[in-house]
């Protein structure tokens, strides 16, 4: 059975600066062997992705790594909001962590998310890291600055029925939910381990969980949050926060396809089309990948691309597998091998701005 390329929205892939946990090659080819053609890299690497060199830097690392499509976020800090304007149409979007996370990027003064969502172009994509009390505050940043925004990794109960009642209010409000918000609560902290089971937003209780199927028709996408870190930091003293989650997400969600708690249309959306049409991307031509909808398997981290060699989901019994990824009119995974080449991806230039006609790559 074909389904488009996936479009993963929010992976952290860790070059430049903390290679021993991923790189452009390996981060790559963990998305090719989950279905994912696409991927939008986060801007917390070291150094973080925060002006014109440090872009151009990463965009460099991609062009020769990368095996397959990607984009990349710049990160939002306390005085490069007008520099970081111009640079849009060469970005995924703006990044804004209002909340905890894994690097420095953190913000905490209101007049610098007033900044940048001032200078930001409009069409362009704000992506926010907020919980709580702060969601609420991202959201009304959109409503005054009559803006989009893009809010990563929802998980709690609140937050998914805030966002509820903002969309019915009409606001420009588009969320994002991670796997392991739909497929782990706190009940399992004890079989993933206390240091393993660190990840922000902290796994939520049943109820949240609960929360977020209910409010199903709320999420726009899935997300992975792709956050690895080395199995050595993870089980030592202060064990950072992030799991991995590119070759993972495509079995759970397949599995609840045959589980009846989705539809193979509500996957696509989340998974391919509602994320092309929020970052603007550009359509990839002849690209698709080939699941075998009942083909039944257990989730093995050594059976995986990802350098940091776990998961919170291992032994997990699932339904569904990928069988073959076609890219742009190559085979770039089949028989659980990654065919593409370092260096074989192609940057995804968002698209606003362009005038409808111009250089429109049909589907
Ligand atoms: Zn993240």
């Amino acid at each position: 059975m074909r389904l488009p390329g996936l479009i993963d929205p929010h992976v952290h892939l860790r070059e430049p600066g903390g290679e021993l946990k991923e790189d452009w090659d390996s981060g790559t080819a963990a998305a090719l062997a989950g279905g994912f053609t696409a991927v939008l890299a986060m801007p917390n690497t070291r150094p973080p992705i925060c002006d014109e060199t440090t872009l151009g830097q990463a965009l460099d690392l991609a062009r020769r790594k990368s095996r397959c499509d990607y984009a990349v976020f710049l990160g939002a800090g306390s005085e490069n909001a007008a520099e970081l304007a111009p640079l849009a149409r060469r970005a995924a979007g703006l990044k804004m962590y209002l909340d905890q996370t894994y690097g420095p990027l953190r913000l905490d003064d209101l007049s610098h998310w007033m900044a940048h969502f001032a200078a930001w172009p409009s069409q362009a994509p704000i992506v926010v890291h907020a919980e709580g009390p702060k969601l609420a505050a991202a959201i009304l940043l959109g409503a005054v600055y009559d803006r989009s925004v893009h809010l990563a990794h929802v998980s709690r109960r609140d937050e998914i029925l805030l966002i509820r009642r903002a969309k019915e209010r009409g606001l420009k409000v588009t969320c994002e939910v991670a796997p392991h918000h739909l497929f782990l609560t706190q009940d399992d902290l004890p079989a993933i381990g206390v240091g393993r089971g660190e990840v922000r937003p902290v796994l939520g209780t049943r109820s949240d969980q609960a929360a977020l199927w209910e409010n199903l028709d709320v999420i726009d996408c899935f997300a992975t949050d792709h956050a690895p870190h080395t199995l050595e930091e993870k089980d030592g003293p202060n064990p950072p926060p992030g799991f991995p989650g590119l070759e993972t997400a495509l079995a759970l969600f397949l599995t609840a396809v045959h589980e009846g708690r989705l539809t193979l249309e509500d996957l696509a959306a989340r998974m391919h089309a509602n994320p092309r049409r929020i970052f603007n991307l550009p359509a990839q031509p002849n690209t698709w990948i080939e699941v075998d909808p009942a083909e039944a398997w257990q989730i093995r981290a050594s059976e995986t691309f990802t350098r940091c060699a776990w998961t919170p989901f291992e032994g997990f019994p699932v339904r569904g597998r990928l069988k073959r990824v076609v890219l742009r009119g190559q085979e770039v995974y089949a028989n659980r091998q990654v065919l593409a080449q370092p260096g074989s991806g192609q940057p995804l230039r968002p698209r606003f701005g362009d005038p409808p006609n111009a250089a429109h790559i049909p589907d």
